[in-house]
């Protein structure tokens, strides 16, 4: 799932990423690898492996658009149950 395998030993030695790791975690600063975002949002980050996991549990509380439906289906509840 990340990119160990696709990028070069000597780009990530240059990028200064231990060896076994392919990036920086974006939340902690420690090694991690650079993937995909854990839900469905377009997006490629860098996190360690304690913080993607985090960040894949997190990210719905996170995400205005999530937010946002929510925000909406709770005024259509409020007003459902004030009829
Ligand atoms: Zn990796
Ligand atoms: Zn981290």
């Amino acid at each position: 799932m990340c990119y160990c395998d696709s990028l070069s030993t000597e780009w990530k030695t240059q990028q200064g990423y231990p060896e076994g790791f392919c990036g920086i975690c974006e939340r902690c600063g420690k090694p991690g690898h650079t993937q995909h975002f854990p839900g469905p949002v377009p997006y490629t980050g860098a996190w360690c492996d304690r913080c993607v996991k985090i960040v894949a549990y997190t990210w719905v509380f996170k995400n205005p658009v999530v937010l946002m439906v929510l925000a909406v289906l709770g005024v259509i509840i409020v007003t459902r149950l004030l009829k």
